[in-house]
């Protein structure tokens, strides 16, 4: 029996805003600030406390449901999600249930080859809950309530996809879009984006759903398809032996590689789900949506198509270029100031720029906010192989000594970096071969087009790799040029 995966992943990001999403307690990075500085009596819980909507939160909210295409409730409900667990301070998560902030909308995804439409089911907004950390010596666990009450947007598939890779090409360019969209970091690191995978299997052709596992916690891609690939494997195991899946909600333990039991699965009515009292129906106007809609910027898709249609580049080095949005402005920028077209652009910052930083464990981006290399210095230099300045090899040693000594192409060129010739019979000798080569200009100079001077000069510094002293190099083509018209 050939068994086919099904999968729908729910998504929870961190909105980027100031303050919580019912308090106004600073957001801050939980992997730096000092634990429980950033609560309220709201985040804590209190009795008699009571919450606010960020209205921030609900714009950043509405950018992303836009951006996939969603239908926006005009309106929509918060509810109360009752547990227990000693990371919500309050015995209840504020969520979205029965009416979401937005539904119905796609992701379109590249897993390979071809295009692949991913339906959306809900957006809806919530808050995220404290942070647990788990000591061996002494055994004890502490919390960190800095995060509770954070903004959290989860969006949820449709059980659309049906391989580790579509798996990884939603969840990529999901992040991607939250990026662009200047709604979440895409830190992965910090936490700032969080997976739960519904994994279940069907005989290949069937159209029933078979029964799901749903796994918790999964921080990042690795995390994402490694458990996957596992629960694809242990489900068809059980199936092909007759066996049934229970349904169930499981962790991963990424040391051994495997999921396990947390508890068998909980039904809404668990949760005992009801609308939040302390809160007003969250009202969205044909106003507010449309003012959010032209906040929306440039998304990757459309960027994509730009660049290859505006800059002549293929598909494939597009889509590298919008991979990260820092990535294509650079492009951009790049282009200007170089004059050349955007594949030759294309082909020095995904070749040979990305190749240098990679060997040097840097990015773009830089240390510490400053670029290891601004895209202006770095399309100067493309400039000046364009105009045959120096040549495409002399250009890429230069381009290491950019990056390694910090210095634009110009200085390290007037400072003699390029190993200028200065023996002067070789650059006589180089002089004059050009002036035999091209027979033409040297009579047009001699009919009186002087600037034709211009042009020969650069033909020497292009045939010395731009190695020549451009000042020696005129002064013999003036005295050569003076000579053959006196013989
Ligand atoms: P909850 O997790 O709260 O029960 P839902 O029932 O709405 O929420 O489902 C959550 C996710 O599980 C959605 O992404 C949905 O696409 C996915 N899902 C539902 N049924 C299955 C299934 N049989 N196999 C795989 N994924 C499923
Ligand atoms: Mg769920
Ligand atoms: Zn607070």
């Amino acid at each position: 029996m050939e068994w086919e995966p099904v999968v729908g992943l729910e998504v929870h990001a961190e909105l980027r805003t100031q303050s919580k999403m019912f308090c106004g307690c600073a957001v801050v990075d939980c992997t730096v600030a000092e634990p429980n500085t950033h609560t309220c009596p709201v985040c804590l819980g209190m009795p008699g406390s009571l919450p606010v909507i960020n209205r921030r939160a609900v714009d950043l909210g509405l950018r992303v449901a836009l951006a996939l295409g969603c239908r926006v409730a005009p309106v929509s409900v918060f509810a109360r999600k009752n547990y227990f667990y000693p990371d919500l301070p309050k015995g209840y998560q504020i969520s979205q249930y029965e009416l979401p902030l937005a539904a119905e909308g796609v992701l379109k995804i590249l897993p390979g080859e071809q295009t692949r439409v991913i339906r959306i089911r809900r957006v809806h907004l919530e808050e995220d809950t404290g942070k647990l950390f788990h000591e061996e010596k002494p055994a004890r666990s502490l919390v960190d309530l800095n995060r509770a009450g954070v903004p959290l947007l989860e969006i949820v598939s449709e059980p659309d996809m049906h391989s580790v890779e579509e798996v990884k090409a939603y969840a990529t360019t999901l992040r991607r879009l939250l990026q662009y969209l200047e709604v979440n970091s895409g830190d992965m690191e910090k936490g700032v984006i969080r997976f739960e995978a519904n994994i279940s299997l069907r005989p290949k052709g069937a159209t029933e759903l078979g029964t799901r596992v749903e796994i918790k916690n999964l921080n990042s891609f690795r995390a994402l398809t490694r458990s996957m690939e596992y629960e694809v494997e242990r489900q068809a195991a059980r199936l092909s032996e007759g066996q049934a899946i229970r349904q169930e909600t499981l962790g991963w333990d990424e040391n051994a590689g495997r999921t396990y039991s947390q508890r068998s699965k909980e039904e809404a009515h668990d949760y005992r789900y009801f609308p939040e009292p302390d809160l007003p129906p969250l009202e969205v106007s044909p106003q507010w949506l449309e003012q959010i809609r032209r906040t929306v910027p440039e998304l990757p898709d459309a960027l994509c198509d730009r660049l290859v249609s505006q800059f002549g580049l293929g598909r494939y080095d597009a889509e590298v270029l919008v991979a990260e949005r820092s990535t294509a402005e650079y492009f951009q920028r790049a282009v200007k100031t170089s004059g050349a077209p955007g594949r030759t652009v294309a082909a020095w910052l995904t070749g040979d720029l990305f190749g240098l930083l990679n060997t040097r464990n840097l990015t773009l981006e830089g240390r510490g906010g400053e670029p290891v290399l601004p895209a202006e210095e770095f399309g100067a230099l493309i400039r000046m192989v364009s105009e045959g300045r120096i040549n495409g090899p002399t250009g890429k040693s230069l381009l290491v000594e950019m990056i390694d000594t910090g210095k634009t192409a110009e200085v390290l060129v007037s400072e003699g970096s390029l190993g200028q010739i200065t023996d002067e019979d070789t650059l006589r000798s180089a002089v004059r071969k050009t002036l035999v080569e091209n027979p033409g200009q040297v009579a047009s100079f001699r009919g009186g087009k002087t600037s034709v001077i211009q042009w020969l000069l650069g033909q020497v510094m292009k045939t010395t790799g731009g190695r020549a002293n451009p000042q020696t190099v005129r002064k013999m083509l003036e005295e050569e040029l003076a000579r053959g018209s006196k013989e």
